[in-house]
């Protein structure tokens, strides 16, 4: 046994050797083994017993059962010696049975990390595994890809490595459905990284210390690797949510960037940091309108799904940190934050579950206050963070009557109780609050005039106001993080990016978030089909083999021109529209109602004004202070100043900030060398070993993951330019390997030189000329011989006659 094995994590890596030759030893006849399709199942193993035109009978090798059906139904298995393989591109035959039941098998031996050439493959096994500890992070650190089982910590690795040694930026894209896994492996690899750049920065501080002749200091202080793990707690209590595929979905996206310096220590962090936009011509208005400062950046953040707050589907949550308030592990908050109605009375947050199966709301909040404090955050600072909440909920049941046939809405409760707590949260006067709301005052010409607002206006502005709060909130919590992450003074030489965004999602009722969500998606699926065609294409280059360049990518362009060039939101009358899209994953029918207002995402000027005036809540000045209100412009343009609000100027609607901050991701990406991760859900009941077939397939064909193992490119023909050939070379054996196995095929051109290269050649051409073999079916590049799918299947055939 060797060290890795005592490991009580290793048995999730990798086989034992008995295992292993338990696996190889059963018996396998590559004529008669097949797998033939089932409803259930996807497919099962049979044996063929007789074939008859284009039919084949099969016996099933589970029931015994006997089955007829057409030839070409059937697909080939591949030999015992590639039971549960590490690296599915070595496989025979690369078909879809072969890729599940290789999957399939790993899983429910709990080994839910394989390799598919280019890129890792995990299944969600929805239990811990005890394969993230230290002792095995330390396992993987230094080695190569190659040397190790497949692991999320092996990629990492191969990506610091790559960052040192090519001095390039990395980045690490983990992808896949809703619930199937990219957060919980986004926390695996940040904690993986500060781990390796920690020690990194331990061998520094030991080697300087010995070369003081000092003792290396031992005590405990917080690290800035410590405060890049804690970042995510804070922002999943904030940007997570219960939903019906995942309780624990994130409705945002993010992008930290990991910085190194030359040496490989961590030098700083930040999260979704992308250029200040200030386009020329562009006023930002309402959530958006900028004066400066980074509370401007947009980012994959800006994806946070707003609707959220005030709105929840049967069986879902609104954010974690409402219920996490509730939880009693602060006795005093409730108190402090005057909530004193039971939770179920506070409706923006409590139309649908309350509490979550398996998660203790009041633990989770003890992680996230501790985590506040880890990454400073002032006790003030939290407290008005919580005070916002707490007046959103106190908003959410504000209660407004109307008379008869009367435009104009008033207060219809006791102003001390909701009304009154939420203005004392937010630090403002209560009747400049609720006069705010229910008569607005605006600007007409020169004039200031108030404008009478009847209920459903007020409860559409109380809820619009709800969830720009919460937005702007979540965003400062990223801002604050940063600037505790920002480390000065050290050199940042390179960095590494990890994106965790919402995961391809489709519901009963789909609406323009949904949409968003699926776009980010579309996106990022085609960077990785460019991508896998772009490394394939190196290594035809590299083996001198010609081919034409034809990019998967495209498939998705014109999904991807339709959300970004044509504008969406049917206009007018026909808001009540419904349109269906054909994604990479699905086709999604989206319901189009409010979205022009939600594009548009309008704000009562007059509340935010009011907000500006707060004299308790620092937080709340803090994140309207890029906010320009009409009145301030007024005020501006009347002293000379430039600052132009309300409706004046152009104005950036939501689509353009969403589309502005995913150019801003796609460019950042762009200058980074990528490493894939697709994450797989296994079932839709969140059920640990179980593996519903049909879900899967549709995943790996969805996702790329066939599609990439089984034609990484299109190779064009030598002597036809034009002819594009349908399938590209996916096995490959190295001149020496292919000489050795096949010599006995054609001894005498073996033999013929010392050069492997030329003899490979020869013997190909012997089969050739034997009508053996097809031109078209191999390549011969400078190291290796390339063949198309299937064909050293036949080639092995022709050394077994022999
Ligand atoms: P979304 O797009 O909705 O945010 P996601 O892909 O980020 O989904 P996760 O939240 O990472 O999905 O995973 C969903 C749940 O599955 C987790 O809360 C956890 O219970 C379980 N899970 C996922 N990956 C692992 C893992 N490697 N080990 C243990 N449990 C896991
Ligand atoms: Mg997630």
């Amino acid at each position: 046994m060797n060290a890795h094995e005592k490991d009580p994590g290793w048995q999730y890596l990798r086989l034992t050797r008995e295992q292993m030759l338990q696996e190889t030893s059963k018996p396998y006849d590559s004529k008669k083994n097949v797998w033939i399709p089932d409803a259930e199942e996807g497919y099962v193993a049979g044996q063929i017993v007789s074939k008859k035109g284009d039919t084949v009978t099969v016996t099933v090798d589970s029931t015994g059962a006997e089955k007829t059906l057409k030839k070409d139904l059937v697909q080939e298995v591949n030999p015992p010696k590639f039971e549960k393989t590490e690296d599915m591109s070595n496989l025979t035959f690369l078909n879809d049975a072969s890729v599940l039941h290789n999957l399939r098998s790993r899983y429910s031996a709990m080994l839910i990390y394989t390799y598919s050439g280019l890129f890792c493959v995990v299944i969600n096994p929805y239990k811990r595994l005890p394969i993230y500890t230290d002792s095995v992070a330390r396992m993987f650190m230094g080695k190569r890809r190659n040397e190790m089982p497949p692991h999320l910590f092996a990629v990492s690795d191969e990506a610091y490595r790559n960052m040192l040694q090519n001095r390039e930026n990395q980045s690490m894209l983990i992808t896949g459905e809703s619930g199937a896994g990219k957060t919980e492996n986004t926390k695996k690899v940040i904690a993986y990284f500060a781990a390796v750049g920690a020690s990194q920065a331990e061998a520094a501080e030991a080697a300087a210390a010995k070369k003081e002749k000092k003792e290396t200091p031992k005590e405990k202080r917080v690290t800035l690797e410590d405060q890049i793990v804690r970042t995510n707690p804070v922002l999943e209590a904030f940007g997570n949510a219960k939903t019906v595929r995942n309780n624990n979905s994130s409705r945002f996206g993010k992008f930290i960037r990991i910085m190194f310096n030359k040496i490989g220590k961590v030098a700083s962090c930040d999260i979704d940091h992308s250029p200040t936009i200030k386009k020329a011509g562009l006023k930002i208005q309402n959530q958006h309108r900028v004066r400066s400062g980074k509370l401007s950046n947009v980012g994959p953040a800006d994806l946070l799904e707003k609707s959220r707050v005030i709105r929840q589907a049967p069986g879902e949550r609104c954010y974690h940190i409402f219920y996490q308030i509730f939880s009693g592990h602060r006795p005093d908050l409730l108190e402090i934050l005057k909530l004193h109605r039971p939770l179920k009375d506070y409706w923006y947050v409590a139309q649908a579950e309350l509490t979550i199966d398996g998660v203790d709301d009041k633990e989770e909040f003890g992680m996230t206050e501790e985590s506040f404090d880890i990454l400073l955050f002032s006790e003030k600072e939290k407290m008005d963070c919580y005070r916002i909440i707490s007046s959103i909920m106190h908003m959410g049941i504000m209660k407004f009557k109307q008379r008869p046939r009367e435009e104009q809405a008033e207060p219809d409760e006791d102003p001390d109780t909701e009304p009154a707590r939420a203005a004392e949260m937010f630090g403002v006067d209560l009747d400049q609050f609720l006069n705010a709301f229910v008569k607005p005052r605006v600007r007409v010409g020169n004039e200031w005039v108030s404008k009478g607002q009847n209920v459903d206006q007020v409860s559409w502005a109380m809820g619009a106001m709800s969830k720009a709060l919460y937005a702007r909130m979540f965003k400062w919590l990223v801002y604050k993080c940063n600037l505790t992450l920002d480390q000065k003074g050290l050199t940042r030489d390179y960095f590494i990016g990890v994106l965790d965004i919402a995961g391809f999602e489709i519901f009963d009722l789909n609406s323009f978030e949904q949409l968003w969500i699926n776009f980010v998606n579309e996106k990022l699926q085609q960077f990785f089909n460019h991508h896998m065609f772009v490394l394939e294409q190196e290594e035809y280059a590299r083996e001198g083999i010609e081919w034409v360049f034809i990019d998967f990518g495209l498939d998705l362009q014109a999904c991807i021109e339709l959300i970004e060039k044509k504008p969406k939101p049917p206009k007018g009358k026909q808001a009540e529209a419904h349109i269906a899209m054909k994604h990479y994953a699905g086709t999604v029918r989206y319901n189009c109602i409010n979205w022009l207002e939600k594009n548009k995402d309008p704000l009562n000027d007059t509340v935010v004004q009011v907000m500006k005036g707060s004299k308790t809540n620092q937080l709340l000045l803090d994140v309207w202070a890029d906010y320009v209100t009409q009145q301030e412009a007024a005020e501006s343009a009347k002293s000379g100043g430039g600052k132009k609000g309300g409706k004046s100027g152009s104005f950036m609607t939501v689509s353009m900030i969403y589309r502005e901050s995913l150019n801003n991701l796609m460019n950042m990406l762009n200058r980074t060398h990528p490493h894939f991760i697709r994450c797989i859900i296994p079932n839709e009941k969140k059920q640990s070993g179980l593996i519903d077939a049909a879900l899967v397939m549709n995943q790996l064909t969805c996702n790329g993951v066939l599609e990439a193992l089984r034609y990484p490119c299109f190779p064009r023909s030598p002597l036809e330019r034009i002819r594009i050939c349908r399938k590209g070379f996916p096995n490959r054996m190295l001149h020496p390997d292919f000489t050795q196995r096949y010599a006995i095929l054609a001894s005498q051109e073996a033999r013929s030189s010392e050069d492997p290269k030329a003899c490979a050649e020869k013997i190909l051409l012997r089969l050739v000329k034997d009508k053996k073999l097809d031109m078209e079916n191999f390549r011969i590049g400078h190291t290796k011989v390339f063949f198309k799918a299937g064909i050293v299947a036949h080639v092995e055939d022709l050394r077994d006659e022999k």
